[in-house]
């Protein structure tokens, strides 16, 4: 018990090794760039303020979003979800899995659940006590369940999910371009460093590892950013282009996609001036903020949540914009 504590409290300190690496990185390259650079290198002041100006601003866009990627906490499936002691107990007695599945289902029809596991059944985590609501999934880093889940990465030490992943695309896209103004803004320097027109001293070898280093990152993040851009435009988790979300009626992949235009809006809100910068803008999750209420109520679900309701399904899915508040979704 204490060696599974103390293992545990281990990795948790581990997981930080690469959080630290990239912000030790991005350090250097501050003095990098402003110091041996701008101060001690580049002689114009014009060319000087300029340069320092830019690179602030990218350098603080950049670290406001990996802050708040780092920082966010997982969204987690709302009280809602979590079995009431009596179904839990219930549950619990019951030994024939038909008949648990048969609970699960019963208790799964007040709620707006579409997606199903493989074999059919409601989708159950067994270790945090919940149905899953769509698209979560168990993170086993993070042991709970995430809604929306996307994956756990290591260079932010945090799930990337509904709470967080506009912010993860504004830190790769802010990665890339502090990279791009790096390299564009060096590159004349990287030049010179090779027709041996840079004064000898530290400075000319940090000129050389910047656009290295900056060129290295540039390439990599080209590849992740992409790959998520496309995601992104089909409203798909990474775990979803892996395996294809299952509804009532079977697998499908664009199960969830609504059109470009509401699928940019799902992840970074429906006000376009606010997209860029790392504040909460998105749509309510689904299952999250849509309170069930009485059936004759509503008729259809919100619109853009759903490519492809199932016709029977329709009448479980008649909700209100009630939201429940943060506090309640995260305990
Ligand atoms: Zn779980
Ligand atoms: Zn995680």
């Amino acid at each position: 018990m204490a060696l599974s504590r103390g293992l545990r409290c281990c990795a948790r300190v581990f997981s930080w090794i690469p959080v630290l690496i990239i912000t030790s990185v991005v350090l250097w390259s501050y003095y990098a760039y402003v110091f041996e650079l701008c101060v001690f290198t580049i002689s114009n002041t014009l060319e000087k303020v300029a340069y320092l100006l830019v690179f602030h601003v990218c350098f603080v866009m950049f670290s406001w979003t990996y802050w708040k990627a780092i920082f966010t906490p997982p969204a987690t499936p709302c009280k809602k979800f979590q079995l009431s002691y009596s179904d839990k107990d219930r549950y619990e007695r019951e030994e024939r899995p038909d008949a648990q599945k048969q609970i699960l289902v019963d208790i799964a029809k007040s709620l707006p659940i579409f997606t199903r596991a493989t074999s059919g059944a409601i989708r159950f985590c067994d270790r945090c006590q919940v149905l899953k609501p769509d698209r979560s999934h168990h993170c086993s880093v993070c042991e709970t369940c995430v809604l929306k889940m996307d994956h756990h990465c290591p260079w932010v030490n945090n799930c990337v999910g509904f709470s967080n992943y506009k912010f993860f695309l504004l830190f790769l896209s802010y990665s890339m371009v502090y990279c791009v103004f790096i390299s564009a803004s060096v590159f004349r320097f990287f030049i010179n460093f090779w027709v041996g027109d840079l004064p000898n001293g530290p400075a000319k070898f940090h000129v050389l590892f910047l656009m290295f280093v900056a060129l290295m990152f540039l390439v990599s993040l080209m590849f992740l950013l992409g790959y998520h851009c496309w995601l992104v435009v089909q409203n798909r988790s990474t775990l979803e282009a892996f395996s294809a979300p299952v509804f009532t009626t079977g697998p499908d992949r664009n199960g969830f996609n609504v059109g470009i235009r509401r699928n940019l809006q799902q992840v970074f809100g429906d006000n376009k001036r606010l997209w860029f910068l790392p504040i909460c803008t998105r749509y309510p999750p689904v299952g999250l903020y849509f309170n069930p209420v009485p059936r004759d109520t509503l008729l259809y679900p919100p619109e853009g949540l759903y490519s492809n309701p199932v016709p029977g399904e329709i009448p479980s899915c008649r909700f209100t914009l009630q939201p429940c508040s943060w506090r309640d979704a995260l305990l």
